[in-house]
């Protein structure tokens, strides 16, 4: 029988393993060409960029709340986007809105030592899994088409799970999926609120990868970590 502490390994995957910065700019700028949004009056693609992931932040935020429905805000966080360059356009905000969510999951950047660690972890037989807040189809495609999903045994979205993190139901609901009990598992994120504290609550220990965000008193890690590969120290 095995001593070791962990056996079964949960991972975020945006911003965790897959670089959804990265994807999503790149996305963006895609669309911004694509679609000629100049002759519509968006001044660069920089601009679109960041004024695009600074009304998602909001959106994703009422989203969370329960505000807004997920169709709202796919084409919502697009429609204010447009605004901020005073454009109106309702049908123009949902076909960018579309488009954007084709080409996103079809992006495949990942954090540096992504591959490397989960290749580790898997000759040292932990058993992976992904718990991350998003819609079932999208998460799918972003592992698939980034060549890493043959690692995970249960991916739980928010959308399957019917709740989303940091409320410890996802997190006993991955558990009782993996049939593993919370003290040999461990959870890794770069959400303070929704990834380390939501596994706090339901007892997981947790691996915090976010150098940018110091922890917080309230709020304290099992282990933090700069990039990926310091999980050799204790995996
Ligand atoms: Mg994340």
């Amino acid at each position: 029988m095995s001593t070791r502490r962990y056996e079964h390994i949960f991972f975020d995957l945006d911003h965790t393993l897959w670089d959804f910065e990265t994807n999503s700019k790149e996305s963006l700028k895609d669309i911004f060409f694509e679609m000629d949004l100049l002759s519509f009056g968006v001044t660069d693609s920089a601009s679109f960029i960041s004024v695009y992931h600074h009304h998602n932040e909001i959106f994703w935020d009422r989203f969370r709340k329960g505000y807004i429905t997920r169709d709202e805000l796919r084409w919502k966080r697009m429609w204010r986007t447009l605004l901020d360059f005073k454009i109106m356009d309702e049908s123009l905000a949902r076909k960018i809105s579309e488009r954007y969510l084709d080409i996103l999951p079809t992006k495949k950047n990942l954090f540096d030592d992504t591959v490397m660690i989960l290749e580790y972890l898997r000759e040292k037989n932990y058993v992976m899994h992904l718990i991350t807040n998003g819609f079932e189809k999208t998460q799918h495609l972003k592992i698939r088409n980034s060549g890493i999903d043959h690692f995970f045994t249960h991916v739980i979205t928010s959308e399957n799970a019917g709740i989303m993190k940091p409320h410890k139901a996802i997190f006993d609901f991955a558990l009782a999926k993996a049939g593993i009990l919370s003290h040999q598992s461990l959870m890794v994120g770069d959400t303070l609120d929704a990834d380390i504290s939501g596994a706090i609550s339901a007892g997981i220990d947790t691996a915090y990868f976010n150098p940018a965000v110091p922890a917080t008193a309230e709020i304290q890690p099992t282990y933090t970590i700069e990039n990926l590969a310091e999980l050799k120290k204790f995996l």
